[in-house]
């Protein structure tokens, strides 16, 4: 319920007034849990196309929830937007990701040009501290900001054009670089890929998931990855599960690809396992 204003009647039913409380709680309940460090980051590996090299990871937030065990992000990051906890969940994402594989580029052989991928929602985007939010962050991890990629959604783009434009120009200002997330799925035109400063799209797993079976994926995935070669960017296939995907989008001459195939999202002990046991060079 909002406080009303001295003449106002603030009227509500009982109804919301369940569904305030609710929020209030699950609110407070996520406080608590960031408090109690019992949100987890894990790290999807991300390969070069068609050799199958490791180059990067992303960042895919989980909660170790003490009674229901290991929750997806699909359980809490839409009750965290809807919140506002994702600024502060989200930040400690970047904190504990980029302080991660900066040890790894200092610790692992190999492993000096690993990239971090991160997810950056709508809500943290409007925050006004998220430039120097994220310079704090990077100085702080010691990381080198090229070995860093935002990944934002195109939903993003289609709100508040200059201030948007102008928060991706100083972010890229700081060294990182931006990737357009779930390409695809988005309804706003593709005039924005002129306009906006970006450096990678990934091709949302909608469109992969047919690629090797239905013509129309195939040649939708193929425009994509013309439409990245034409405007200089780099293409990240997200979803691929089978070789035929694989095989399908390395002759297309997509640059990375990300998908169980290769690996699934992995805890931190088990990928750098995994970056110690490959051959990075
Ligand atoms: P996303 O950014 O599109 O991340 C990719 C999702 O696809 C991940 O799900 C990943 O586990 C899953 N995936 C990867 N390869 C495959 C595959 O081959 N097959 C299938 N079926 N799935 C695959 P996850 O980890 O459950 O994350 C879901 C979404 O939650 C993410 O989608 C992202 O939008 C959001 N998310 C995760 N972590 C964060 C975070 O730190 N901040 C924000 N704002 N959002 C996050
Ligand atoms: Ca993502
Ligand atoms: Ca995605
Ligand atoms: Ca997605």
């Amino acid at each position: 319920a909002k406080t009303a204003g001295r003449d106002r009647y603030v009227i509500f039913d009982e109804s919301m007034y369940a569904d305030a409380l609710q929020e209030a709680e699950a609110r407070l309940r996520l406080e608590q849990a960031l408090a109690d460090d019992e949100f987890v980051v894990h790290y999807q590996p991300i390969v070069d196309l068609p050799s199958g090299r490791l180059i990067g990871v992303e960042a895919l937030v989980r909660w170790q929830h003490p009674e229901r065990g290991l929750l997806g992000p699909d359980t809490f990051i839409g009750l965290a937007e809807q919140t506002g906890l994702i600024v502060p969940l989200g930040h400690w994402v970047l904190a504990e990701s980029c302080r991660q594989v900066a040890a790894w580029h200092s610790d692992v052989p190999g492993a000096e040009q690993l990239r971090i991928s991160v997810n950056l929602s709508a809500r943290q985007f409007q925050h006004m501290d998220l430039v120097a939010d994220v310079a704090g962050v990077l100085r702080d991890s010691g990381i080198d900001p090229g070995r860093v990629v935002l990944e934002i959604t195109e939903s993003l783009l289609m709100r508040d054009t200059d201030a948007t434009i102008s928060t991706l120009r100083e972010l890229r200002d700081l060294g990182l670089h931006i990737a357009i997330d779930d390409f695809g799925t988005g309804y706003s035109s593709l005039s924005y890929l002129r306009r906006f400063p970006i450096d990678i799209l990934k091709i949302d797993k909608a469109f992969i998931d047919g690629i090797a079976t239905d013509p129309d994926d195939a040649t939708l995935a193929e425009a994509v990855v013309q439409l990245g070669r034409a405007l200089r960017l780099q293409t990240v296939a997200e979803g691929i599960e089978n070789v035929d995907q694989h095989s399908l989008l390395s002759a297309l001459g997509c640059t990375y690809g990300q998908g169980y195939l290769f690996a699934r999202p992995a805890g931190s002990a088990q990928i750098e396992a995994l970056l110690r046991h490959s051959d990075n060079t």
